[in-house]
């Protein structure tokens, strides 16, 4: 079936560099290390709340973090042990800052909580999955970690056409979402089946890069053997970054979300396939995530591959697993070279969002050149895939001139380094980027906090004049009462004494004679 695509503005071509290595051998099953670390802030939203305590022992799949709030995702245990410490541990976040991780010591017994499995999720009510996949844990596995609860709990009056199960991994060096489809298949299409019966769209599309010609094929069997046509594969020209979602969405539809909007609110739901399976496997399998494919590559690594990790592995075990650095290994990255952040240890553990651990070499490494002024080329705009205008963007985060910075949008910036790999004055825009929207949110965070004060001082200021006021209408109400019962009681005397006036003047009744008797 052929099927219409569109071009989103911007982006760099073939950037498919590097995946070959690591996509060419199968999964491996990643030992179970000695300690596992979960960072409560591992998604989107607010952090999870610890359920366990120093000492408790937890089996793998038990619930060691509740959901706080409705943009939150809860988090499970990888393996069984006892929970060794819940402290502050370097996390892999651009910041470098340490977060509140509970650590486990596993008992390499690996216990597990029974699974619920179901034979039939037809059986289930939509409310009944979307809520499967909550208390699963379940959130974007290409990166983003949103929570896919919130995604997939869209008013039940929405109309969906299009479900898009995004399978374009665009980002140079990632091959994990690529292996998963090559091995598991038909795991995945049932994964789509299941959102086909939650979300009821006209079809369901699986977008792979057209160099993924092997994996296309592979899917495209299995959806013969399926015979499921509502589900189509389809490839997508390879132009990064085709795998964000709303250049996706453009590529596919030829629709654009607009700004303020989610794709629910153009009928359109977008997964990415690594967390298809993962829906597959909570809702028919009853396994909660905890555990992800993470590819481990880069020419510093000597045996790149796609590893099936637990949450929780410190990377320096997968390094390990990999047969160890290689002498020239450069620096260490969380995910792509485009997207990835850059850590400062190898000790920080494996989360939810890490789909890549690269590892590059100075030679692959474009290192830092000095940045040179701006001249105003506009190379930086023509690639920008969000259509924003990056050097208008980077003049005011570097002045600080936050409000113009957010006026151009700067919140719209997927932060996808294209216009990085394309100046040639090689300012590290999108660091700029990044620096301006952490300095807003931080701005607007203290806005509200002092408007929180000023709203808490108002109402206690009304709250007070209010007490005053009703207390002078009690005191006066009071005075009231007594000068009505002192009026009341000065007639009442009144009425006493002249009583007594009139008493005193009346002549006293004279006595009548006794008659004598005969
Ligand atoms: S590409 Fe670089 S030099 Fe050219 S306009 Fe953009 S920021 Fe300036
Ligand atoms: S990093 Fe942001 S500004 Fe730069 S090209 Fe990508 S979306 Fe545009």
């Amino acid at each position: 079936m052929s099927f219409k695509l569109w071009r989103f503005k911007g982006g760099l071509p073939s950037l498919a560099k590097g995946k070959k290595t690591a996509s060419s051998l199968a999964i491996q099953t990643a030992p179970i290390p000695e300690e596992l670390i979960y960072p409560l802030t591992q998604h989107i939203g607010q952090a999870a709340v610890a359920t366990v305590k120093v000492g408790d022992r937890v089996l793998r799949g038990q619930l060691i973090a509740k959901a706080e709030g409705f943009v939150s995702a809860p988090i499970h245990a990888a393996s069984s042990g006892v929970v060794s410490e819940i402290a502050e541990r370097q996390i892999p976040h651009p910041s470098g800052l340490k977060g509140l991780c509970i650590c486990i010591k596993t008992d390499g017994l690996d216990e597990e909580l029974p699974a619920s499995p179901i034979a039939d999720f037809r059986t289930l009510e939509a409310a009944e999955i979307v809520n499967i996949v909550r208390e699963a844990g379940l959130v974007g596995l290409g990166g983003a970690a949103f929570p896919t609860a919130v995604k997939l709990g869209i008013k039940s009056d929405a109309q969906i056409k299009m479900l898009i199960i995004n399978a374009a991994e665009c980002e140079p060096y990632i091959s994990c979402d690529d292996r998963l489809l090559k091995e598991r298949a038909e795991k995945i299409i049932q994964g789509v089946e299941i959102l086909l019966y939650l979300l009821k769209p006209e079809q369901a599309v699986i977008a792979l890069e057209d160099h993924a010609t092997e994996t296309y094929q592979v899917i495209k069997t299995a959806l013969d053997e399926n015979a499921n046509s509502a589900i189509q594969a389809v490839q997508i020209p390879t132009i990064y970054p085709t795998g964000s979602e709303k250049q996706l969405i453009k590529t596919l539809t030829g629709q654009e979300v607009p700004q303020g909007k989610i794709p629910a609110d153009i009928g359109l739901v977008s997964l990415n396939v690594g967390t298809t399976y993962a829906v597959q496997q909570a809702v028919v399998e009853g396994k909660p995530l905890t555990s992800r494919i993470t590819t481990v590559t880069g020419e510093g690594i000597t045996t790149p591959r796609n590893l099936e990790v637990r949450i929780g592995t410190p990377m320096s075990k997968l390094v390990a697993f990999c047969d160890g650095y290689t002498e020239n290994a450069e620096r260490i990255i969380m995910g792509g070279p485009m997207m990835g952040v850059a850590l400062t240890d190898d000790a920080i553990p494996v989360v939810k969002a890490t789909n890549c651990l690269l590892v590059p070499t100075k030679k692959e490494v474009v290192l830092e050149k000095q940045a040179m002024p701006c001249i105003r080329c506009g190379q930086c705009a023509s690639v920008c895939p969000a259509s924003l205008l990056p050097q208008q963007m980077y003049w005011y985060s570097r002045s600080d001139q936050l409000d113009k910075a957010e006026s151009y949008n700067v919140f719209d910036c997927i932060e996808c380094g294209s216009c990085d790999v394309v100046c040639p004055s090689h300012i590290p825009l999108v660091q700029h980027f990044r620096y301006a929207k952490t300095a807003i949110k931080a701005r607007n965070a203290e806005k509200q906090q002092s408007s929180h004060a000023r709203d808490r001082f108002e109402a206690r200021e009304e709250r007070l004049a209010k007490e005053k006021a009703e207390r002078a209408e009690r005191s006066r109400l009071k005075r009231e009462r007594l000068k009505n019962k002192a009026a009341k009681a000065e007639i009442a005397g009144s009425v006493e004494r002249s009583n007594e006036k009139r008493q005193a003047k009346e002549p006293a009744e004279p006595l009548k004679p006794v008659a004598k008797e005969p």
